[in-house]
């Protein structure tokens, strides 16, 4: 990534990089781009919710959505989430406000109770592992780290994660059980899996009986461009291979509608969702089915849903814009960061030289711009290379963004010829 620098030059660009960071630091700014939460103008696209479901308390089918039941919740809303996550309303789960806790559920029932096709619970077994494509979203890391399960990176390419690498690992270790998956514009870099890495995820072959495919489908319907991309459907592909259990679907409205007040979503074979539920019944009575109504009215149906994604891309692109501009004017032709200008979702994934990483988010804290630490992208906070940097626009202003990314490129520009001046 580096270019090469004269010394004297090298000199007059670190004087400069120095003055406008000390300029920086004198300004007091106080900016957050920690986390991906959608900003107060994207909730209230969806206010009407609030409102809703107005007096009314019986879904379609007559089911009095105030009361116990309804375990796999409603299927009219199902129906409209089969399009969008590509899986047949009836083997859908539609369920609480986030599909994490789903993802949480799914592991601890594995650990628990015996999956379809296992042979042994995973609390049973000596060894569990998943793999993990880096960069990748710091609540997965998470996850395995809470339940004790081992973590193996895979790089991640420009079309899904290393499948060579997928398939070595996968053949070779029984105790390989998982794989986490953003596979449409990628927590942080995103990515877009090709139909050639879906197929090969669906047909390799697994040293695990009980090997399962996390699908976090998360930004399903977040696009950013005119080109809305497509993905190959998983789950179909898993069935025509004869591996129908090995796919876990989730998603959730938590970025179309309300963060905090969402529905979530679980999609499988049918002897996966018989499974989930099975377990499901002990923790609960049944999911929040007046919010799940709330939702159905509000949404209307699939078009529906990509009509309200347009008025939240309408929101969010000028961000992403905003980033690459400034970026291209601060940084391009430096030689010191590379960065994505994804066509979809939440991130922008900045690369900055090996070893900066972490000094590139401590310097623009001290200047009060806060950043997803360095590190978070990988398993247990390890990116050997220190050099990736998850920027999340959605949340500040356009001005409030503006400031943080001038500021950002300061501080790159201070860390890296201070390193190359070493
Ligand atoms: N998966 C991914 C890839 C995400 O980026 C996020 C939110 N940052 C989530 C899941 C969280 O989803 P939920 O709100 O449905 O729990």
């Amino acid at each position: 990534m580096t270019t090469e620098i004269s010394p004297d030059n090298l000199t007059g660009l670190l004087d400069l990089a120095r003055r406008d960071y000390r300029e920086l630091a004198g300004r007091g700014l106080s900016l957050d781009l920690t986390r991906g939460k959608p900003s107060p103008e994207q909730l209230d696209l969806s206010e009407d919710l609030l409102s809703l479901p107005g007096g009314r308390h019986t879904s379609a089918d007559g089911t009095d959505v105030r009361n116990y039941g309804g375990l796999q919740g409603l299927p009219e809303l199902r129906e409209i989430f089969a399009e969008v996550l590509q899986v047949p309303a009836a083997q859908l789960l539609a369920g609480g406000n986030s599909s994490l806790e789903l993802m949480h559920d799914a592991i601890a029932h594995a650990l628990l109770g015996v999956l379809p096709g296992a042979t042994s619970r995973w609390a049973d077994q000596e060894r569990i592992a998943f793999l993990c494509p880096v960069p990748g979203y710091d609540r997965h890391f998470a996850l395995c780290e809470r339940f004790g399960i081992d973590m193996i990176q895979v790089p991640m390419t420009e079309s899904g994660p290393d499948m060579e690498a997928v398939e070595r690992l996968v053949a070779e270790d029984p105790a390989v059980k998982g794989i986490w998956c953003v596979p449409k514009y990628s927590n942080p870099d995103g990515v877009c899996y090709s139909d050639e890495t879906v197929e090969r995820l669906a047909t390799m072959t697994t040293a695990a009986p009980d090997f399962r495919i996390f699908w976090d489908n998360a930004y399903a319907v977040h696009h950013l461009t005119d080109e809305p991309v497509a993905i190959a459907d998983l789950l179909g592909a898993c069935e025509r291979a004869g591996n129908a259990d090995r796919a876990f679907v989730f998603g959730s409205t938590s970025k179309i509608t309300f963060a905090g007040a969402g529905v979530g979503f679980f999609g499988a074979s049918a002897a996966n969702l018989k499974w989930l539920l099975a377990n499901n019944q002990k923790r609960s009575i049944g999911p929040d089915k007046v919010n799940q109504l709330r939702h159905l009215l509000f949404l209307r149906d699939a078009a529906g849903v990509r009509a309200h994604m347009e008025r939240q891309r309408a929101l969010l692109q000028p961000k992403f814009e905003t980033i690459a501009r400034i970026l291209e004017t601060e940084l391009g032709g430096t030689g010191l960061a590379t960065w994505t200008s994804p066509k979809g979702g939440y991130f922008v994934t900045l690369q900055v030289p090996d070893g900066c990483a972490k000094e590139v988010v401590r310097r623009a804290a001290e200047a009060g711009i806060v950043l997803t630490p360095a590190g978070a992208t990988h398993p247990y906070g390890d990116d050997l290379r220190d050099a990736t940097i998850r920027i999340a626009p959605s949340y500040p202003s356009l001005t409030e963004l503006e400031q943080a990314i001038e500021g950002l490129a300061v501080c790159v520009r201070l860390v890296g010829y201070e390193k190359q001046a070493v």
